[in-house]
Parts: structure tokens; sequence; C-alpha cells
């Protein structure tokens, strides 16, 4: 399949390296191509420049939002939160109508520091923002409630855990399931917590994720709902 991924940090990174593992023809779109391929410096979370991790990638390449979401017949947001309209307006509303728009990102807002809030809440969510603001997508939320290694490699923790997925569009939630099992999550792990309302929780799970992270001293784990 081709898929478009949106946002060149460790989410994107970590999405577009095992989709075109598994054989998927996948770009991964930045605002600049030629700025982001110059950046010498690591990146807010330390990620080593795209440029170096490219050299040990070389089967995706990077391209403009437009350029990718051209390519795509799914696409995937993982720029920052507080950017990704801009960066899906980038890509273009005529570019994904009637795709599948997998987002993972979450509205965070750092300007008092850690733990983040959150710049959308309560009766509002960045999902139905961008559900809103390009209707023709489909907009499934998936994969932004654990740590970019997490998602696409959900056998590092062990046990039972989760992934959910929200959405108002059945048919795109079906090819998100579908991903989400070939990057390796059991069917039983997928919880579906319905329309694109959904969303509000597990943007909002963040404030736990946050604080568990800051009580474990690590991202690397995962929540596991535990039924009667
Ligand atoms: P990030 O630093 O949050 O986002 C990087 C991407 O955002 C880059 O592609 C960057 O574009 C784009 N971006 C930044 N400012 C922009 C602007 N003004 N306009 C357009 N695009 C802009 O990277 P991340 O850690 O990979 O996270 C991606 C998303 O997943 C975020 O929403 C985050 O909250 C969410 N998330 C992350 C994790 C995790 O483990 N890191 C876990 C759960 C959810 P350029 O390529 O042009 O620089």
């Amino acid at each position: 399949m081709k898929i478009a991924v949106l946002g060149t940090g460790m989410v994107g990174r970590a999405v577009a390296d095992r989709l075109s593992t598994l054989g998927h023809d996948v770009a991964i779109g930045t605002r600049g191509v030629e700025q982001t391929l110059a950046r010498t410096e690591p990146d807010w979370l330390g990620n080593v420049p795209f440029a170096q991790w490219q050299q040990t990638h070389p089967a995706m390449p990077l391209v403009s939002f437009a350029d990718a979401g051209a390519h795509g017949e799914v696409v995937v947001n993982a720029t920052q939160g507080a950017a990704s309209l801009a960066a899906i307006e980038a890509t273009g509303a005529a570019n994904l109508a009637g795709k599948v728009l997998l987002d993972a990102a979450l509205p965070l807002d750092i300007s008092e520091g850690m733990p983040p809030l959150l710049s959308v809440v309560n009766t509002d969510s960045l999902g139905e923002q961008i559900q809103r603001a390009f209707p023709e997508a489909r907009v499934v939320k998936s994969l932004n409630t654990m740590l970019a290694d997490v998602m696409v490699d959900p056998g590092r923790i062990p046990g039972h855990h989760n992934v959910f997925v929200a959405g108002e569009d059945a048919e795109a939630k079906e090819t998100v399931k579908s991903l989400l099992r070939e990057i390796g999550w059991p069917d039983d792990a997928i919880l579906d917590l319905g329309g694109i309302r959904g969303t509000r929780a597990t943007e909002m799970y963040s404030a736990l994720l946050f604080s568990v992270s800051a009580a474990l001293g690590t991202y690397d784990f995962n929540v596991a709902i535990v039924r009667k």
C-alpha cells in the first residue's frame, strides 16, 4: 500500500520504518525537504538529525507534505499537535479526500514545562478538529497513547496491553486495524472506542501517561484494560 507519513520526528520515523519494512511504499512528509536535510542538531527530544537517520533508512523518500499527500492512499499524521492542522493543510484537502488519515498526534502544550498541558480538551479534541477541518478525510485516531517505540513494536511490552481506535468511518477503522495487526498488535488488543469523539479520551489519557512516566522513570510501558 502507498502510505504517506507526515512527520520527521520519532513517531514519523518509527511508523515509516515499520511500515516500509512490512513492504509498504512509504514517503515521509516534511515542511521543507532541504531545510530538514540541512539540520545538523538533534531535535528537542534528542533524536539524531533526519539526514543522519536517513543514511540507515534510504528506502523512504523525504518529500513535501503536499507530495506525501499525493503519494499516500493512507496518510499518517505524526506532526506536532500544535502544528497538525497547518501540516495537514499543507498536505492538501484535495490530496486527502476519501483517504484514511491515521492521526497519532497529541495537542501538547509545553509552554508551562512538563508535564504538558493539552491545548484542546474536554469538549473537543485535536482529532475532532482535524475531522471538522478536513471533512472529506476519513480520520481515525490511533497509536497516540504510547511511546513511538511501543506503537511499532508492541511485543517489547510483555503481556496483554491495548491500542485504541476512534473515528466515524467504519471502513477506515478496518483499514487502520488491519495495519495495526500487520505491525504486530493482536486483534484482542485493539479496542474500538466508537466515533471520533472517543479521541477526547485518548488525548486526555496523556495526562496519566506523563504522570506514570514520571513515576516509573520511563516511557517504555503501555496501558492494559483488564475486565471481568
Ligand atoms: P514532534 O516533534 O512532536 O513533531 C515533529 C513534526 O512536526 C515534524 O515533522 C515537523 O515538521 C512538524 N512540525 C513542527 N512544527 C510545525 C509547523 N509549524 N508546521 C508544520 N509542521 C510542523 O515529533 P514526534 O515526537 O515524532 O511526535 C509526533 C506526534 O505524535 C506529536 O503530535 C506527538 O504529541 C505525538 N506522540 C508522540 C509520541 C512519542 O513517542 N514521541 C507518543 C505519542 C504521541 P518538519 O519535518 O518540517 O520539521
